[in-house]
């Protein structure tokens, strides 16, 4: 897919702060194939990087799904303040560093954030008119593990645990801001280009509108 560029030159005059867009759901709903879609899509959204102390999947690269790191490292990035949010999911540490989602924010870009929903909660805290939360669910629980179960690149210890939380994460659907049921993928990336198209227009994240109308006001009309 090309990625689109859709700014108008009136968009740019009018300018925006950057969105952070949470994305969270239970392991195998999808969340992360309609993250990378949009990713591929959107140039103006980058995708925060977690650390993380999880063993990498054979599927995984190194700095490009998460940093692989080890729980001293962790440990030292979390008690040196520089993860956004961190959080235990199942059995594993995960944070957000903080550098380049400061940064894309200073500089008004968008950016992605895949978490759980105790990060969720921590960056709605830190940073809430910026951020636009999205739980994704499954159809049925039969679908999820089958998902889960289709993935093939966790052991079957490890989709038990995962299919055991997803009922703790289910219950969580309330803190979000919008709530999509992927039952067809097509479908709920839709409905997450049509969420990010209107929380963009929102007149809260657009600084130059005031400026704008008054532009738009003092024009005489011939
Ligand atoms: P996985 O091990 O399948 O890649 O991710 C497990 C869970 O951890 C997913 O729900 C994912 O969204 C969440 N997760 C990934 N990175 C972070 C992070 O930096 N912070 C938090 N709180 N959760 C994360």
């Amino acid at each position: 897919m090309s990625k689109t560029d859709a700014k108008t030159p009136t968009d740019v005059t009018i300018g925006r702060r950057g969105l952070m867009l949470v994305i969270s759901s239970p392991s195998g709903a999808g969340k992360s194939t309609i993250a990378h879609t949009l990713m591929d899509a959107d140039r103006s959204f980058s995708l925060s990087i977690s650390v993380t102390t999880r063993k990498r999947r054979g599927s995984e690269v190194d700095g490009i799904h998460y940093r692989f790191i080890d729980r001293d490292e962790f440990i030292r990035l979390r008690d040196g303040d520089a993860l956004l949010e961190w959080a235990e999911v199942h059995g594993n540490f995960y944070g957000t560093p903080r550098g380049p989602a400061e940064e894309a924010m200073r500089n008004g870009h968008d950016m992605l954030f895949d978490i759980d929903y105790q990060g969720a909660l921590q960056l709605q805290d830190k940073a809430g008119a910026d951020v636009v939360s999205i739980f994704i669910l499954p159809p049925s629980m039969a679908e999820l593990k089958a998902r889960l179960l289709r993935r093939a690149e966790d052991s079957s210890e490890t989709i038990a645990i995962r299919l055991a939380n997803s009922r703790v994460e289910i219950e969580r659907w309330r803190d979000y801001d919008y709530v999509i049921v992927n039952d067809d993928l097509n479908q709920a990336y839709a409905a997450v280009r049509a969420i990010i198209a209107a929380e963009r227009l929102r007149r809260e994240r657009r600084p130059g509108l005031e400026a704008f109308t008054q532009m738009l006001l003092n024009e005489p009309i011939e």
